[in-house]
């Protein structure tokens, strides 16, 4: 091997992400980079799916290239989607831009590629003998790129006539005029090539296995005006991409629920959407048609209803209605014209669930029933996505382990990029990244982007090798697979989870939420020096977020996908933000339920500022029964009895006991004292009045969650200094204990999730007003002098929550103290799970360590 052979870095292809891996190595690091690509130029999937209309799905201003002023300037889209060959041509333009051609080697496959851990140096075998070294390999072979096989299809070589690959379309014109034309799938692909050869082909019969979800596109050519305004403000147009769930921005948020509104309203919603076309329909409807089952049987009962409207043949119409499966759990396909193919009279659609081909003869296409006659076989049966592009490179990692023997039973790249035991290889665009419901072209650039900084930080450390560590990988690997466990994804059998590819092992390959979500963690780890990778041998300690509950990381992508406002708390309107953590509050509280025999009942009780509701839950038990008094939270701004109703009715369902819920007054209209003035004032009704609603005066115990934590705590100081009822315990969920901690937990989790240290500043600003309380124990309870005599404490912290550690370090001072505490830190959740249990499942965890703490209680003390 020559010393000229040895290069820093390898890329293998030359699509989105290879053209964009030259340049950022090349160019912006000023390494010597070698690139491969087996076509003859570049383009990647642009210049291998040539069939007639192909074409992308998400609109072209946003799939571009976002990083170059120049590269925008100088393009121009004609279409809103547009086609294949003018992406080719896009991507040939962009190629000569950034004079990346040169850096490649084209006709030339990949088939080797193997570590040294002697000289810690890669090197690379190609198809046509040549041999390369470099100390990193970009692999951009893509996921895509590496089509089924025909293995399925028997006899393939015995047909007459000519067979086409959707996947390898020849750059020549193929003359399917007055032909005889078979088309097996019906997937993205499947929908373009028919609709566009329906119209020139003699007879098309398309052979479907399982219908999809398809809605329109309404592609349309772009005025040259609006071309070269596109063109010119670019920034302007992808500022945000990133902010979004789908990595490009939609006009219009969608609605929070679809349950929430009426028939009509939704209907008008639905019909807007699908007259705008394109993303609008699966993006701008409701934020809730991916998660929540019966939100998504409505749309899918639309579109159907859809396909029956434009289908003429009743049994046509039928066959095309997907049934097996959600929408959204495939790739929902765009389409012009579609189910229309299917009232033209040459056209024939063939049911092969029913009837499964059995082989491809010498004269067409034989089922178990029927023969059909062809002259031409069209086969758009998609790919064996993710692994094979990589597997086909030939990677063997440390000690001769390939990668296909690895990753047999499924992936595991940390960050979607890096691989325990293979230093210095950057998956880009690999499995569980953000790709499938994302806009792959900023998807392209972010991972180019990760793995440009991970060379750049070894260069600056002068460190040589850094790969995953196997706990990061599998870490990252199970927060894949919880994400998509918690979606709708598996109910459909799709390459996402390999399950279109016989014999492929069933396992999670994609990234099933926001890149939002993805690049939070990416950043986490690189905050941490790079937490999770071994850098020249040596591990470091995988980062926190990872811990992060699956069904926290969905709700925090439904609520992005909903356009959850991001303005800081004080810049908001007070009313506007009450209203907003009431709808909230209300559509993620517990699921509604029957709770026969429970009473439940509005009471007004005597507070300083006036007389204020008290809600009682009393569950049909024989009485006297216990009585939790419960303050909402809020951060003593918003927050409402009301929006807690249907977890409040449970807790009293779940626990047998009476749960009484006050009103109180909030900041910043009430500061301090007010709210624990109100709380106090509850507690002593609650006292007075117990009899009268079958409580039991001995097993009074106090609780609440965030600021009501807070209030609680407080409330158990002053009946405690101020001779109020006595109490049998108190109840403190993720509570604030000082406004101005300085944890641990506060710095780790300073960004939230959901609660960040800039809204627990405003808030605590808020409920301090100008007053000159900051001393008072009944604001900061840990500043209490003492805490002896306080009753046996249960305090709920969540592992992800900035508060976690001020609830943890009081319960350690109140254990001090002689108080009897138990501290149950809820693993991966967030702040507020509680008052969200109906998005997150594990904060019944919760309710039963209540549970247990009231029956200690009742054991201990029955008094
Ligand atoms: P690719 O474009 O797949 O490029 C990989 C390249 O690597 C290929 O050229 C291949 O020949 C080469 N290669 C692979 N193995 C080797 C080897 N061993 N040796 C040498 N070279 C090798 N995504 C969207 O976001 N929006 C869309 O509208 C959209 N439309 C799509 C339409 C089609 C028909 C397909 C198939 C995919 C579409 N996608 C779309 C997904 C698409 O995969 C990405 O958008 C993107 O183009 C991928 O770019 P890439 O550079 O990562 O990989
Ligand atoms: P696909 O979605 O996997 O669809 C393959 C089709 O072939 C399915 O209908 C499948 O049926 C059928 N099929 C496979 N094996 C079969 C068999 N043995 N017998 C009968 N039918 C069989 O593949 P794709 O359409 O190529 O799309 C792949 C991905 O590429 C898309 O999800 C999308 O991300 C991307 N893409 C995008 C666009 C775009 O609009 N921009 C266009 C094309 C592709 P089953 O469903 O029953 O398995």
């Amino acid at each position: 091997m020559t010393l000229s052979n040895n290069h820093d870095v390898i890329v293998i292809g030359a699509g989105f992400s290879g053209l964009y891996a030259v340049h950022k190595f090349r160019d912006d690091l000023g390494l010597s980079v070698q690139a491969f690509e087996a076509a003859d130029s570049v383009g990647g999937v642009w210049w291998w799916n040539r069939y007639p209309g192909a074409r992308c799905d998400a609109p072209s201003v946003f799939y571009s290239y976002s990083f170059s002023d120049e590269l925008a300037r100088g393009w121009q889209w004609s279409e809103a989607f547009a086609s294949q060959t003018e992406i080719l041509r896009y991507l040939d333009y962009v190629a000569d831009t950034l004079d990346v051609r040169k850096s490649f080697t084209f006709n030339t496959r990949v088939i080797s590629t193997i570590w040294d851990d002697d000289v810690e140096l890669w090197t690379v075998t190609t198809d046509t003998g040549e041999s390369h070294t470099a100390r990193f390999i970009a692999s951009a072979s893509g996921n895509l790129s590496i089509p089924k096989g025909a293995e399925e299809f028997p006899g393939m070589d015995d047909f007459a006539g000519d067979v086409y690959f959707t996947s390898n379309w020849p750059a020549a014109p193929v003359d399917l005029a007055g032909k005889r034309v078979g088309v097996i799938g019906t997937g993205s692909t499947g929908i373009q090539v028919i609709t566009e050869i329906s119209k020139t082909v003699g007879e098309l019969t398309v052979f479907q296995r399982t219908a999809n979800f398809a809605a329109p596109s309404r592609n349309e050519a772009v005025a040259p005006d609006r071309q070269r305004w596109l063109a010119d403000n670019h920034r302007l147009v992808r500022e945000g991409d990133r902010a979004t769930f789908f990595g490009l921005r939609i006009d219009e948020p969608p609605l929070p629920s679809s349950l929430a509104v009426s028939e009509q309203a939704r209907r008008e919603r639905y019909d807007k959407m699908y007259a705008k076309g394109g993303i609008n329909f699966l993006g701008s409807t409701f934020a809730d048609i991916l998660t929540d089952e019966a939100a998504n049987d409505l749309i899918s009962d639309y579109l159907r209803e859809k396909i029956r409207e434009r289908v003429t043949d009743p049994r046509a119409a039928e066959l095309l209605c997907p049934t097996d499966h959600p929408l959204g759990s495939k790739r929902i396909c765009m389409e012009d014209g579609y189910f229309e193919v299917y009232n033209r009279p040459n056209v024939e659609l063939v049911d092969v669930r029913s009837d499964p081909i059995v082989r491809i003869t010498e004269s067409g296409v034989q089922t178990a029933e029927n023969d059909y006659p062809l002259d031409v076989i069209i086969m758009a049966t998609g790919f064996d996505a993710f692994t094979a592009p990589l597997f086909g490179l030939g990677i063997e990692g440390r000690n001769g382990v390939k990668l296909s023997d690895q990753w047999k039973d499924g992936p595991e790249a940390f960050a979607g990029i890096a691989v325990n035991g293979f230093p210095n290889l950057f998956t880009l665009t690999g499995p569980t990244t953000p790709l499938a419901l994302y806009n792959n072209a900023v998807a392209a650039e972010d991972h180019v982007g990760l793995a440009a900084g991970i060379v750049r930080y070894l260069l600056e450390t002068g460190a040589s090798t850094i790969e995953a560590t196997s706990e990061a990988a599998g870490k990252w690997q199970g927060i894949a697979d919880g994400l998509l466990e918690s979606s709708l994804l598996p109910k459909a059998n799709s390459w996402y989870l390999g399950a279109n590819v016989p014999g492929k092992a069933r396992a999670t390959f994609v990234w099933v939420a926001s890149g939002v979500l993805f690049w939070t963690l990416v950043a986490d780890i690189v905050s941490h020096d790079y937490g999770g990778f071994a850098v020249d041998g040596n591990a470091r300690a995988v980062p926190p977020l990872l811990k992060l509950d699956s069904s926290c990381a969905r709700l925090l992508d439904a609520m992005l996908m909903a356009g959850a406002e991001q303005k800081p708390l004080r810049e908001r309107d007070v009313e506007e933000y009450r209203a907003e953590v009431a709808t909230l509050t209300s559509m993620l509280s517990a699921p509604p339920r029957d709770t026969p025999g429970m009473d439940v009942s509005d009471q007004m009780y005597p507070g300083p500022g006036g007389e204020q509701l008290i809600r009682l839950y009393i569950p049909q038990h024989e009485t006297p029964l216990p009585v939790l008094v419960f303050y909402f939270g809020g951060g003593f701004v918003a927050g409402s009895v009301e929006s807690m109703d249907s977890t409040l009715r449970a807790l009293a369902d779940d626990l047998g006991v009476i749960v009484a819920a006050p009103r109180y007054r909030l900041a910043p209209e009430h500061p301090f004292p007010a709210a624990t003035d109100d709380a106090f004032a509850a507690l002593l009704w609650v006292g007075e009045n117990i009899d009268e609603f079958g409580g039991d005066a001995t097993r009074i115990v106090v609780s609440g969650e965030s600021s009501g934590g807070n209030l609680a705590a407080a409330t158990a100081l002053r009946t405690r200094d101020e001779n109020g009822p006595d109490l049998a315990g108190q109840v403190l969920i993720m509570p604030v204990i000082d406004g101005e901690a300085k944890t641990r937990s506060r710095i780790e989790f300073a960004g939230g999730p959901i609660l960040t240290a800039d809204s627990i500043e405003t808030m605590w600003s808020y409920y301090l007003g100008d007053g000159d309380n900051r001393s008072s124990r009944y604001l900061v309870p840990s500043r209490s002098a003492s805490l002896e005599g306080l009753p046996p404490t249960l305090i709920v912290t969540g592992e992800c929550d900035p508060l976690r550690d001020e609830g943890e370090e009081y319960g350690a001072r109140l254990r001090s103290s002689g108080v009897s505490v138990t501290v149950r830190r809820l693993t991966g959740l967030v702040h507020g799970s509680f008052s969200l249990s109906g998005a997150i499942p594990r904060a019944q965890e919760a309710t039963e360590a209540i549970s247990l703490h009231l029956s200690a209680i009742t054991a201990r003390d029955p008094r």
